[in-house]
């Protein structure tokens, strides 16, 4: 068994990047993000503010997220509902960046994570993972390219979806997510000492899933 922690900023194409590692090499992906939006989305139906730890931390005991895995990749549950899809409208994105930055929400989803490492051969992506969730990992990367690139991809996404937004407001965003989610006194995201740097700015998605597999290939010799 083995695991490969893959942090990095918001659009770097951590999730698209390691759904396709984990079909390649038959292990599962691990969307530790989803997790915190479903928290995220859990508070926005509750009417609360995400930004305030006293009105969220209250609502954990309420919430019970599940992961499940198939061929389609992860699916994520939040009391039993199906969330999949609604942790990805636009204002979950802010949601979560606003709950994560909550230490006992971070202390709330830990032990489950570890738990899905301890079972099984994962890719788990996150800004956390191989400094604060997975720090005896077998191989660490950290997936970056410029704020533009990654807003660029995100509007794409976007837009692909339906959502009609300006390419300026996505990357104002992009750089305020950047800045709270290494700012944040609760594991902030940043590079783990012995993480390999992998930068996609000039890379396609194939170049891209191309450099990660070898990289994996090297340190786990699969
Ligand atoms: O990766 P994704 O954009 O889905 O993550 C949503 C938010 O959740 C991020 O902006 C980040 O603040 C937070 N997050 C985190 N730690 C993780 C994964 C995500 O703080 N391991």
């Amino acid at each position: 068994m083995y695991s490969v922690a893959l942090d990095g900023p918001a659009g770097a194409g951590k999730s698209t990047l390691a759904k396709a590692v984990a079909q390649k090499l038959g292990i599962i992906h691990v969307d530790t993000g989803a997790m915190y939006r479903a928290i995220g989305v859990y508070a926005l139906r509750q009417g609360k503010n995400t930004a305030d730890a006293a009105q969220v931390v209250p609502l954990l005991p309420e919430i019970q997220i599940s992961l499940r895995f198939g061929p389609q990749g992860q699916q994520i549950f939040l009391n039993g509902e199906d969330v999949s899809q609604a942790i990805r409208e636009p204002e979950a994105s802010m949601a979560a960046s606003n709950v994560s930055a909550i230490p006992q929400v971070r202390t709330f989803l830990l032990e489950q994570q570890r738990d899905l490492a301890r079972h099984n051969s994962v890719i788990m992506d996150g800004r956390d993972i191989g400094t604060v969730v997975l720090p005896e990992a077998t191989v660490k990367i950290f997936l970056t390219a410029t704020p533009e690139a990654r807003a660029r991809r995100r509007w794409k996404e976007l837009q692909e979806k339906g959502h009609d937004v300006l390419w300026e407001k996505v990357l104002e965003e992009v750089k305020l997510r950047d800045y709270n989610d290494s700012h944040r006194a609760a594991a902030p995201l940043r590079q783990a000492a012995d993480a390999v740097l992998a930068d996609t700015t000039a890379l396609d998605f194939q170049q891209s899933l191309e450099l990660l597999l070898s990289i994996i290939k090297d340190r786990t010799r699969t």
